[in-house]
């Protein structure tokens, strides 16, 4: 595989390298995603070195059909009626099934899935042959525009990651994303699913998530994990009242993201260490993490679990 730019004819080679644990950038008819298997953490976060993306944001699932999102997700009839909008450019965040093969880094410690069927036949190709569910956000550098060719796939990211070409996207914009739960549908972020046809199936208007709902209303449309625990952060020690998170040489660490001080290890860790401490302690000490690589996001998401809500 040396030519970056790939055809219909390669979908199974590329589809070989997903399973395998590899990076893929694919065609959908919003833009052009990363692809990586969403139930493999160290494939998830070569999406995040090779963006070069600062924050873990959850990230979005890409399936072929309803069966294979029924693996991920549970869906009310609430739910599965606006899966009858699929394929589209349309997310739904639905309770994520409990037994989900899905790398924590991807639902970004969040017990909800944000899970959608993609209308590009290649997209579908790639994912069927793969069998795999993707996680996959648009193509490009961090901060830089989202491709809607596979040309600017490679202008951004170079030559490390093969493309699937399917030509230019048909919109450019970004998936419209939704929340359902329970008889509440919510919509988290405006895209190319007008929320006007949304409105016609239902039958009724929905609500709209103001711009920083992700800071408001913590547990109901955050799109951040935020621990029942008071985290603070940089604590070279302990004090007697706290569990120690530690990251490299910390003796009486009551857990460690890493031992060795490798952050592929520690963003690993993160979201399952959090969860497992803030089931046992009311206050956790957090080692000082080096800010370089995958430090940057793991730095950026302990700031905002240890950030006050009110
Ligand atoms: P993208 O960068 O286009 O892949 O979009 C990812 C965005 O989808 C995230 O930044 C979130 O805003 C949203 N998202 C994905 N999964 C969830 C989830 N489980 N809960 C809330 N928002 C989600
Ligand atoms: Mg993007």
């Amino acid at each position: 595989m040396k030519a970056p730019i790939h055809s219909a004819a390669d979908v199974p080679a590329l589809a070989a390298r997903l399973r395998a644990g590899g990076l893929v950038a694919f065609p959908t008819e919003t833009v052009y995603g990363l692809g990586a298997d969403a139930g493999n953490a160290d494939a998830v976060l070569a999406i995040y070195e090779t963006k070069g993306r600062p924050r873990f944001n959850p990230l979005i699932v890409h399936v072929a059909d309803l069966d294979m999102a029924r693996r991920f997700a549970a869906f009310s009839p609430l739910a599965e009626r606006l899966a009858t909008l699929w394929p589209g450019p349309l997310t739904l965040v639905l309770p994520r099934l409990p037994d989900a093969q899905l790398s924590d880094l991807v639902t970004a410690g969040l017990d909800t899935v944000g899970i959608r069927i993609p209308n590009h036949p290649l997209a579908l190709a790639l994912i069927r042959e793969a069998g795999r569910p993707l996680a996959a956000p648009s193509a490009n550098p961090s901060g830089k525009l989202s491709p809607t060719t596979a040309e600017q796939v490679v202008q951004g990211l170079g030559t490390r990651v093969p493309v699937l070409d399917g030509g230019a996207a048909e919109s450019g914009v970004e998936s419209t994303i939704l929340k359902v739960s329970g008889d509440e549908v919510t919509q988290l972020r405006a895209g190319a699913f007008a929320r006007a046809d949304i409105e016609a199936l239902l039958g009724h208007r929905i609500l709209v998530a103001a711009a920083n709902a992700e800071i408001s209303a913590p547990g109901m449309l955050a799109s951040h994990y935020a621990p029942e625990a008071t985290l603070r952060l940089d604590a070279a020690q302990p004090s007697a009242d706290e569990a120690w998170l530690g990251f490299g040489n910390c003796p009486g660490a009551a857990l460690n993201l890493s031992a060795s001080g490798d952050l592929r290890e520690a963003a690993r860790n993160l979201f399952a260490m959090l969860h497992d401490l803030d089931r046992t302690a009311k206050r956790i000490a957090v080692a000082p993490i080096p800010h370089h690589g995958l430090g940057e996001a793991i730095n950026d998401r302990l700031a905002r679990a240890a950030a006050p809500r009110g």
